[in-house]
């Protein structure tokens, strides 16, 4: 892999490596990365990685470097301090309740310390602090250069450093907003470069979809309501008509967005002719407000700098209503979600496959993506189309793990087919069986958080091992929990399936409960089911199966973590071995030992003890 990711930087071309997991791919390509002389963006599927990356990966390289190493980190605003927010909310009261103020405290006294002002140094600040959400540093309500702190701020410090740095280690979300913001008047989030490693290459589709695309949402309208008029306060600009105009614009986005209906989850929405005709009059109230709410803040006397962050976010909001309302782009599918009191009218890209090819292949000459779950059935097409890098070379890098001897792969016979409403029932008793025969130590993973939450009631009942559920605490505070209880069960959805690492007896066993296919009646599912189809292609074969192979291959991908371990792995789900798609899901997955006899899983866990 070394070697191949080496070729691709010094022939500036672009290359996609499926490594097994233990390969060491990191090293893998790191090396050749610091070794090209070229400035390099490393961008990983989440902020855990990039901290493994940076505090372990990279000192581990420069004992074997001479030269110092040239490279940073960059993170997303949010997670960073906002100076000038502590110092003002040091003079104005504006924390509620005893935890803001204890948090308060906390974040004060770090600041006079911190080198970088990020959050993750700070590990006694609870993870959902409404302390640091006030304080920190988004663009909200940032002045950019004009304000007092720049010099001193950490956003500008990290800036600088990564202008410094031949390596540079992002998240899939900053290289991505880094991407959609390139085209626009505020220019890049990131530094020039000229290769970029794209580790966990499979959740790139999903996160471009969200930068690429747009969201508007009645939390914005309160935010920006909310910080006019807290600004306004604090500056001194406030009067008698500009509350008029910030009452009549909340009036009129309450009235907008409650027109949206109630219940939360994501729908299409097609009607916007209908929708309009009926309310084109709440529309415009709303975008007129938007209008006034701009206007008056442009004629505010000598205004202060915190102004034009107010300014420049309600004619974004604006233009994104804008973009919405009419749904007038075919290339792009147009749907609500609603979450809690939350609505969000979302715009997604129904392929990114030519925005990404656009605003990174051909824009930047050598791109490598990796992950240990690419291929399908041994083929590249599906990740090359879906990504838009028809060229690009490849390489396949084998696991050193010896899955025949390590794991076992049962997939019950007797089960229905996980469609049938006799399904639940059969498939709790089938879990009982076999978290007893592996004495829990199990990830019960599933499509559906109904589906989780049944299991989960019937089982944690039944059995005599610590069941954990998915929603009930923070993420890794569950899988801490997990690492530290003997014989614990997790139950988990969509979250627990990448990512997760619990090497050891811990983890002897996961069961998985359907093929994991996205459900078709997804609003950007359907578009990108319809697109395929109307293009003459054929959905189910080339999107649906080929993302739930990938899918499968990264939930049982949880088990075998080291050469040492040895486990478990049931999939509930007999339509792998009964229809004839089943067997490019078999052609996906490691080489695992394989039965349809509960029998030879007792035996299997008994030589597990
Ligand atoms: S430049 Fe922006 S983020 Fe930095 S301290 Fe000033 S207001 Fe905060």
């Amino acid at each position: 892999m070394a070697e191949a990711v080496e070729s691709a930087l010094e022939d500036r071309r672009h290359l996609i490596v499926e490594a097994g997991t233990g390969t060491g791919k990191t090293l893998a390509y790191l090396v050749p990365a610091i070794l090209s002389g070229r400035r390099v963006v490393v961008s990983t599927g989440t902020k855990n990685l990039q901290e493994q990356l940076y505090y372990k990966d990279v000192p581990f390289l420069q004992q074997h470097f001479e030269q110092p190493l040239s490279v940073c980190y960059m993170k997303g605003r949010s997670n960073f301090l906002c100076r000038q927010k502590l110092y003002d909310a040091e003079k104005t009261p504006m924390l509620e309740g005893l935890q803001e103020v204890a948090d308060f405290q906390i974040i004060r006294d770090w600041e006079q310390t911190t080198e970088t002002g990020d959050r993750a140094e700070i590990k006694k600040l609870p993870e959902s602090s409404s302390a640091w959400a006030k304080l920190d540093a988004r663009r909200e309500l940032c002045t950019g250069q004009k304000c007092a702190q720049y010099q001193r701020c950490f956003i500008t410090q990290m800036h600088q450093r990564a202008h410094e740095s031949d390596v540079i280690i992002v998240n899939h979300h900053l290289l991505c907003a880094d991407l959609a913001m390139k085209e626009d008047d505020f220019g890049g989030i990131l530094p020039d470069y000229t290769a970029v490693i794209l580790d966990e290459a499979h959740e790139v589709e999903a996160v471009a979809g969200e930068y690429f695309g747009l969201s508007v949402s009645n939390y914005q309208f309160t935010d920006l309501l909310r910080d006019m008029s807290a600004t306004a306060r604090r500056k001194n600009f406030g009067s008698e008509e500009l509350d008029r105009v910030i009452i009549q614009l909340q009036d009129a986005a309450a009235y907008f967005f409650s027109l949206f209906g109630e219940g939360d989850g994501r729908t299409g929405f097609r009607e916007q002719s209908a929708f309009l005709a009926e309310h084109q009059d709440k529309y415009a109230d709303l975008l007129h407000g938007l209008e006034l709410a701009w206007t008056h803040l442009e004629l505010v006397k000598d205004a202060p700098e915190e102004v034009l962050p107010l300014l420049r976010r309600a004619r974004e909001l604006h233009r994104a209503l804008e973009f919405w309302m009419p749904a007038a782009d075919p290339t792009f599918v147009y749907w609500l979600e609603r979450r809690n009191r939350g609505v969000y009218l979302q715009a997604t890209p129904i392929d990114v496959a030519p925005l990404l090819s656009s605003k990174l292949f051909e824009r930047i000459d050598t791109v490598i993506l990796t992950s240990a779950t690419l291929t399908v059935a041994g083929d590249f097409d599906f990740v090359k189309t879906r990504l838009g890098v028809p060229g690009a070379r490849t390489e396949a890098v084998a696991s050193q793990f010896q899955y025949g001897e390590q794991a076992l792969l049962y997939v019950p016979q007797h089960l229905p087919d996980p469609r049938n409403a006799a399904f639940t029932a059969s498939a709790s008793e089938e879990v009982l069986r076999l978290l007893r025969a592996t004495r829990g130590r199990a990830f019960v993973l599933f499509t559906s958080y109904q589906q989780m939450r049944l299991l989960h009631d019937r089982i944690s009942a039944a059995i005599e091992y610590p069941c954990l559920l998915q929603g009930t605490g923070p993420r890794h505070a569950l899988l801490e929990e997990f690492r530290s209880t003997p014989n614990a069960v997790l139950f988990a959805t969509s979250a627990f399936w990448q990512g997760v690492d619990v090497p050891g007896d811990q983890l002897s066993c996961v069961i998985i409960d359907k093929l994991p296919f996205t459900v078709p009646s997804d609003p950007v599912v359907e578009a990108r089911i319809r697109q395929i189809r109307e293009s003459g292609g054929e959905p189910f074969r080339e999107y649906q199966i080929p993302q739930a192979a990938i899918a499968l291959k990264q939930g049982f991908g949880r088990l075998i973590r080291s050469r040492t371990d040895r486990g478990v792995l049931a999939l509930l789900d007999n339509r792998i071995t009964r229809q004839r798609y089943g067997q490019i899901f078999f052609d996906s997955l490691p080489d695992y030992a394989f039965t349809l006899d509960f029998n030879d899983v007792k035996r299997w866990c008994e030589s597990l003890t």
